[in-house]
């Protein structure tokens, strides 16, 4: 697996101990893991999640419509379809576009609903 420099793109096969570019001196907690492989593996995953969720959001849409259910909680609960398309239509989109890849951080392994920021 490589690594890719923030700052200047260098890719190296391990991060420095000190976290200091060889390239550019540059010093950083945030280098991209460059693999493209587990970053499409991440993505397809976040798109089965999102895709689940969608589904089951439409499940519940139908359900209270049929019930004609006046729990504002079921009601409210399918907004969250929103944020399940928006991650779709992005975890999509970056799977398209692999020449554009420049590397990832760490912390995408974590879906939207995780809370950190992987979006
Ligand atoms: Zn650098």
């Amino acid at each position: 697996m490589n690594f890719r420099c923030p700052d200047c793109n260098h890719l190296v096969s391990h991060i420095p101990p000190t976290h200091k570019c060889p390239d550019c001196g540059h010093f950083s907690h945030d280098w991209l893991i460059d693999d493209w492989e587990s970053f499409a593996a991440i993505k397809r995953r976040h798109i089965h999640y999102n895709l689940i969720i969608m589904g089951l959001v439409l499940i519940n849409i139908l359900a209270a419509i049929l019930y004609q259910s006046t729990n504002p909680f079921q009601w409210l609960i399918n907004l969250i379809f929103l944020p399940a398309f928006i991650s779709w239509i992005l975890c999509r989109k970056q799977l398209s576009q692999k020449a554009h890849y420049k590397g990832h951080k760490g912390n995408i392994v974590f879906p939207w609903f995780a809370g950190f920021g992987g979006l």
